[in-house]
């Protein structure tokens, strides 16, 4: 690059650069692109039940399947849809999130309520679950944060012991596994998000539901269809959920090529863990010995984070807080009735944690810039 040049040691590392990624597959890429033209199929065309029939197999959930979706927060909307869960409902949840988990809740017309999270894997304490569920919890929404799957036993055995639907938001944690099992394929359901920066990502939005289920699966595809059954016939009001062909088509290609950028992504991880492990005033994500991460995000909790984000930025080097502001914090959800100090552990690691780039084509001399760069700052 040529500003890299300009600025003699200087190199840049945007936080997420997906052109090299096209690069390499926009020869396969394209001709699919054109046949799903030809065709005019763009709506429900075979690829899209190609993908989901792919997506199922790779989320170990063929005893069910797949049913793609609009977008991850679609995914999470025709889940609580089609459980019935709406109006007078409780859904239990981190505040730690992205907006659209807890969103989607409010968006059935169903009451959030939150759980503080595990300060080592930033994901919803399950020990928390208990003491919080009335008689009108309906489901629970553990989020696989940045990566990481959340305690799955811990709270398929509290849903189990109150008769909890388990909606796994799993947006960012397509491949990512827990005891050896797939997420999406570890509670009722599993919502997953193509938004192009996901590890998955698509030439747009687009997102899909999981399930073990095959009976849960039948209903997914109905709700995500306005809820006709046959068409022009309704039992339920659903929605326009619906997967473009042409995401799909695209998809496709990318799927194949998802285990090999998640391996890449565990390398980088490896390289900043080893070259910040002596950084006194960062702390580097842990990931449980039962879990593997695809780390959607490679999120460091650090001293004096926001004076260190400045740092960065004068050396170029991209990052991005997950997340500043909690949900239950949000003006939006003020009549939740929730304050500042309800869940000290989020709203701590809102004010630490920090994203460093992490994708898989990130160089030797990038990595180490960030890594020098990061030392630099505390040094
Ligand atoms: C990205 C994301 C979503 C929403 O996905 P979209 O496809 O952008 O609608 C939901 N939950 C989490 C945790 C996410 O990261």
């Amino acid at each position: 690059m040529t500003q890299a040049a300009s600025t003699g040691s200087e190199i840049a590392v945007p936080l997420l650069d997906l052109k090299g990624q096209f690069a390499a597959l926009k020869d396969e890429i394209m001709p699919r692109m054109e046949e799903v033209f030809d065709s005019q199929y763009f709506i429900n065309g075979p690829a899209v039940k190609e993908l989901e029939e792919a997506v199922a197999a790779y989320c170990e959930c063929e005893s069910g399947g797949a049913v793609g979706v609009s977008s991850g927060t679609d995914a999470l909307v025709c889940a609580l849809m089609a459980l019935g869960i709406g109006p007078g409902d409780e859904v239990v949840t981190t505040p730690f999130t992205f907006f659209a988990t807890v969103g989607s809740i409010a968006r059935v017309g169903a009451k959030p309520v939150f759980v503080d999270i595990d300060p080592v894997t930033f994901n919803i304490d399950a020990a928390g679950i208990g003491s919080v569920i009335t008689e009108k919890t309906k489901a629970i929404i553990p989020v696989h944060l940045f990566g990481q799957v959340a305690d799955m036993d811990a709270v398929n055995d509290v849903a189990g012991r109150h008769g909890l639907a388990v909606i796994e938001d799993a947006a960012q944690a397509i491949g990512s596994t827990y005891k050896g099992r797939k997420a999406g394929s570890l509670g009722t359901v599993g919502c997953f998000s193509f938004f192009p920066s996901k590890n998955l990502g698509g030439a747009g939005d687009g997102g899909i539901i999981t399930t073990t289920d095959a009976e849960l699966r039948e209903r997914l595809a109905v709700f995500r269809n306005h809820g006709g059954q046959p068409k022009y016939y309704h039992q339920h009001v659903g929605g326009n959920f619906r997967l473009d062909t042409l995401q799909a088509a695209y998809l496709l290609v990318k799927l194949k090529c998802l285990d090999g950028w998640h391996e890449g992504r565990r390398r980088n991880a490896a390289v900043y863990d080893a070259g910040l492990a002596d950084v006194s005033q960062v702390a580097t994500p842990r990931i449980l010995e039962e879990n593997e991460t695809i780390y959607n995000q490679y999120c460091i909790r650090a001293e004096n984070r926001d004076g260190l984000r400045e740092h960065l930025g004068k050396r170029k080097i991209g990052s991005e807080i997950y997340y500043p502001l909690c949900l239950h914090e949000q003006e939006c959800f003020a009549d939740l009735g929730y304050s500042k100090g309800d869940f000290p552990e989020a709203e701590r690691a809102a004010s630490e944690v920090l994203a460093v780039p992490i994708y898989p084509e990130l160089t030797e001399e990038q990595l180490n810039h960030v890594i020098v760069s990061i030392r630099e700052f505390y040094a």
